[in-house]
């Protein structure tokens, strides 16, 4: 089979949202589209992985929010590339709660599902939607999956890598003032002060007083 040919089936990439309780939860889909106007009905691929599935099983409900092509390529990147099991994507970004379902608030378009029925197959849930509401937003191109693959994916992924790595500076900054602590030389007292993280410090580094390697450094 050649999987280049079923790459030329398109579609847009939206945020697919719904709740867990009272938490939002959400991921990046592609494969949406409509498939009746009366009722107006929507079938929705999702991944069996995905535990934004598992919340849509649970709750029966969803929603889209449509992208722009100019959308900040850290949005796709936050709901694409972590799971919403352990993290809370939706407070990465501006949303919004609308009759208790979240939306991007750089959206072009909302639109609200309610499941009719769902087909299971071995990767994939489709589920069969009614849409329940549904507001256009703004006048901009949607992003498209073939934009996404042809020249948005390094731009998301660089992105990521960016604020996945500035976050974490900031947290270990921000743990380290906290709470006082320093990466102390265990045979000869030295105290790390160093700009670069002692995380960061490349693994045949050594401490400058008594030439000992980093695993003999401690936390204190
Ligand atoms: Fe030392």
């Amino acid at each position: 089979m050649d999987l280049d040919a079923l790459y030329k089936l398109t579609h847009g990439l939206y945020i697919l949202g719904t709740m867990d309780g009272n938490r939002p939860v959400g991921s990046v889909v592609d494969a949406v589209m409509q498939v009746a106007n009366k009722p107006m009905v929507v079938a929705l691929s999702c991944n069996n992985q995905s535990y934004t599935k598992e919340c849509i099983e649970k709750n029966g409900e969803f929603s889209l929010s449509v992208l722009c092509k100019g959308v900040d390529p850290f949005v796709i990147a936050n709901f694409g590339f972590q799971s919403g099991r352990n993290v809370n994507k939706w407070e990465n970004v501006d949303y919004c709660i609308v009759d208790n379902m979240p939306y991007l608030n750089d959206n072009i378009a909302m639109i609200r599902c309610k499941v009719l029925q769902s087909i299971i197959y071995d990767s994939n849930t489709l589920f069969i939607a009614e849409v329940t509401d549904s507001k256009n937003n703004k006048d901009c191109e949607p992003l498209t999956y073939l934009d996404y693959r042809s020249y948005f994916k390094e731009e998301v992924m660089k992105k990521f890598q960016e604020v996945k790595q500035q976050k974490e500076k900031e947290k270990m900054a921000e743990e380290n003032k906290n709470e006082g602590k320093h990466w102390v030389c265990t045979v000869c007292g030295y105290v790390y002060d160093g700009d670069v993280p002692f995380e960061d410090l490349p693994d045949d580094w050594v401490c400058p007083l008594c030439g000992v390697d980093k695993s003999f450094f401690e936390l204190q």
